[in-house]
């Protein structure tokens, strides 16, 4: 007789509260410390977590969920795929890890992504042909054992065999038609294995988590699929299985699952917004779990509880037990909102972080399993904040709904794109391919250094001020004799791009602590978007005009856009994010309006997150792309022809954005290239692009100069696809991580490199 899943959720934080991993992650890479202690720290992490699971009263503590970097890595680790050119570098295992994560000098890091439509970055395994699956790690059995023996039963969980071969690529070498799906058999036999070590040692259930499912998938995927857990359901000795999908509805794969022998399914009724509609038409539920996914996993808000019992109430009969979890894994969220001691208290009740999704979980089970008295004043106390926050003065302002019922299309048009070149050429006068950067210079640490003396109340706004003029002054001067024509302030004033802004428009609360794991050892605090957006006064006005004040040249104004702010903050879940990202965007544009007014003619909209935000399922694109084009457009159309509007995306590969991008209608827009040797300029006009548009013509994300001859052979390059008066040139994203003597060196060449090129236009 097995336990029940009852209540769970399907993954924690492992950052530590206070951040404790990153901080023994970065004193071991430094070697300040040793492998013992950042271990210790490690299993110190994960005795609280289980135990802090286990005592708010969860039926079922995940296991496993701890890693020293990433899950996925962890998984190509377990499995013994680690490409051979690390394994060759004779490092042990750990630092073979960190050498695959990291990179060391001699060898870079296996490529990061975007984990689904998260900020959660994986590490992106290699599979070849020549791969060789085998349990080459136990990590998962000896955590089972560890939570073991201090007293926690855990369910182990593993990314499941599809996402992870459906996440990796094929390894450099392999053959055109191979696909590291094709090494799925091989792969499950070391799954096998590991659920046979498992079942060995004791474990009940094991989770296998197939997000990949909740995107677009081909029939072949959705056979292999069937294939995969019939096979791992037919093993004789095997713990039961509960294969989670989430960011969505499974839509197909869901049928296929419930057709296997798996014992439970777990679907994401939060972002799955029709998955419980198809439940009565799936077959074969009902012998199996459902663990249905109630609490939002990866936003910040207070559950509705009745709502969700109201939900899971009507998935009742569907299944032979419903189980109680978040949508996905509590990764995504902070640890704790108590720990928030400057939130306006009236935000804060409105909130939940991961420790107070494990209490809603709990009390959801309870209240399925004993009755609603069971849990009569949580219920009452959950249902009070979530009618105070629907009826909040604070989440509604009628101005700002009015603009926008008023919003006519002349909003988010200009004119036409030859007539707004014709007058900015007259108002510019800029050369033959105008050179500029993107906005941010090296934040020095005297910048740093400021700005943390100012938090903790050391110097004054005054004090500031000046110190940030001072820097604005060097970065005005020395652009002025590297020669660039089109000037930035270097953002010195700005922690971070999206962060910056939220501190100023009403609407969004800043957290003390609120962290979230972005990659390894990089965490985010995400700006918490309540209410509605405005922007009660100019922010970045003073700065640009400022520095226009120093110069001849113009300057060039900078902002960051609404599709952005909204990718890199929590959302509002009581409006669809279309509404917001509007809102967000009047803010916006009230800013460019001024800019423009205090005499900036160039402004820069940067939306390096417009991919970020595209949904997983391709039927869905069109409506986002909508959207995020008129949120760009309403920010920007509101300014005179002759005022040029750049936009900043920072990559190369636009896929199914591309002809958003010409949707924009920005009369520049900045871009990556140098890595692929401006092949993008030939997809741009492939859909008609026709504007502004400057390649970078070097990686900034490398602290290597690059030579006069490279830079002016890739311009060479780029005019061979772009007429000279519409070709910018500037590096490939902002100067902020680097450091002065690179940049100064490498903006040097780059300007040479155009001297060079010019003559012959
Ligand atoms: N203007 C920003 C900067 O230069 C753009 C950063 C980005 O694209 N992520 O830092
Ligand atoms: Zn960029």
């Amino acid at each position: 007789m097995t336990s029940k899943i009852g209540s769970t959720v399907l993954g924690y934080p492992r950052i530590g509260p206070n951040r404790e991993l990153k901080r023994a992650l970065e004193s071991y890479w430094s070697s300040r410390t040793g492998e013992a202690e950042l271990r210790a720290v490690a299993r110190e992490l994960r005795l609280d977590s289980w135990r802090a699971l286990r005592d708010a009263g969860l039926d079922s503590v995940p296991g496993n969920t701890f890693s020293f970097y990433d899950q996925v890595l962890d998984t190509a680790v377990t499995f013994g795929a680690v490409p051979p050119r690390y394994a060759e570098l004779g490092l042990g295992p750990l630092d073979t890890y960190f050498a695959m994560a990291r990179g060391v000098e001699s060898m870079p890091p296996l490529e990061m992504t975007k984990w689904f439509d998260t900020n959660y970055h994986y590490l992106v395994p290699e599979i070849g042909p020549d791969t060789r699956f085998s349990l080459a790690d136990r990590t998962p059995v000896e955590q089972y054992r560890e939570a073991a023996e201090a007293g926690v039963t855990t369910r182990p969980v593993l990314v499941g065999p599809l996402t992870f071969l459906l996440l990796s690529k094929p390894a450099a070498g392999a053959p055109e038609a191979f696909r590291p799906l094709d090494k799925l058999a091989g792969l499950l036999d070391a799954y096998a294995e590991l659920l046979g070590e498992l079942y060995r040692a004791g474990v009940e259930w094991v989770q296998l988590d197939e997000p990949a499912f909740a995107a677009d998938r081909s029939q072949p995927e959705l056979d292999a699929l069937r294939e995969a857990y019939q096979r791992l359901g037919a093993l004789g000795e095997r713990p039961n299985l509960l294969v989670a999908g989430y960011f969505g509805d499974l839509g197909a794969a869901l049928q296929v699952l419930a057709s296997s022998p798996v014992e439970a399914i777990g679907v994401d009724l939060v972002a799955g917004t029709s998955t419980v509609d198809s439940l009565s038409s799936v077959r074969g539920l009902q012998d199996k779990t459902l663990v249905a996914g109630l609490v939002d996993g990866r936003n910040v808000w207070r559950t509705d509880l009745d709502k969700a019992l109201a939900t899971a109430a009507t998935l009742l009969g569907s299944a032979s037990e419903v189980a109680v979890s978040t949508s996905c894994s509590l990764l995504h969220v902070p640890y704790d909102v108590e720990a928030e001691e400057n939130l306006d208290p009236q935000v804060k009740s409105w909130l939940a972080f991961a420790e107070q999704k494990v209490r809603e979980v709990v009390v959801l089970g309870r209240a399925l399993q004993a009755g609603r008295d069971a849990v009569a004043e949580e219920l009452a106390a959950a249902r009070a904040a979530v009618a105070d926050r629907a009826q909040a003065d604070r989440v509604r302002n009628n101005r700002v709904r009015a603009r926008l019922q008023a919003m006519r299309p002349e909003y988010t048009t200009r004119s036409d794109y030859e007539n707004r070149r014709a007058a900015q050429q007259k108002s510019l006068r800029l050369p033959p391919l105008p050179t500029t950067t993107i906005g941010s210079f090296p934040q020095t640490t005297d910048v740093r250094k400021a700005r943390a003396a100012l938090r903790a109340g050391r110097i004054d706004q005054a004090t500031y001020r000046q110190r940030m003029r001072e820097e604005i002054e060097r970065v005005i001067h020395l652009q002025e004799e590297l020669g660039l024509d089109v000037l930035v302030h270097g953002e010195p004033e700005r922690n971070d791009m999206v962060q910056y802004f939220a501190e100023y428009l009403d609407g969004f609360a800043s957290t003390d602590n609120g962290w979230v794991q972005s990659y390894g050892s990089r965490c985010v605090r995400p700006p918490i978007l309540f209410g509605d957006v405005s922007r009660p006064k100019p922010i970045t006005i003073e700065w640009a005009s400022y520095a226009q004040r120093l110069t001849e040249k113009p300057v060039k104004g900078m902002l960051t856009g609404p599709v952005t702010i909204l990718a890199w903050s929590f959302v509002r879940d009581d409006q669809p994010l279309a509404d917001t990202a509007k809102q967000v965007a009047l803010a916006i544009r009230d800013e460019v309006n001024d800019l423009e007014a205090a005499g900036i003619r160039v402004i820069q909209v940067d939306e390096p997150a417009l991919r970020e935000l595209l949904p997983l399922r391709a039927a869905q694109h069109e409506a986002y792309l909508d959207w995020a084009v008129t949120s760009f457009r309403l920010a920007t159309c509101g300014v005179a022809e002759s005022t040029q509007v750049h936009t900043h995306l920072c990559y190369s590969e636009f896929g199914d954005v591309i002809n958003a991008i010409v949707a924009l209608d920005a009369d520049v827009t900045s871009i990556e290239a140098a890595r692929s040797r401006m092949e993008v300029l030939d997809d741009l006009n492939s859909v008609g692009f026709g504007r502004g548009v400057g390649p970078g013509v070097y990686d900034i994300h490398s602290p290597r100069v690059p030579e006069v001859a490279e830079v002016a052979d890739l311009l060479r390059a780029a005019l061979a696809a772009v007429p000279a008066d519409r070709l910018w040139v500037n590096p490939d994203c902002g100067l902020k991580t680097r450091g002065y003597v690179e940049v100064e060196a490498a903006l040097k060449n780059m300007v040479g490199a155009t001297a060079e090129v010019r003559p012959s236009l």
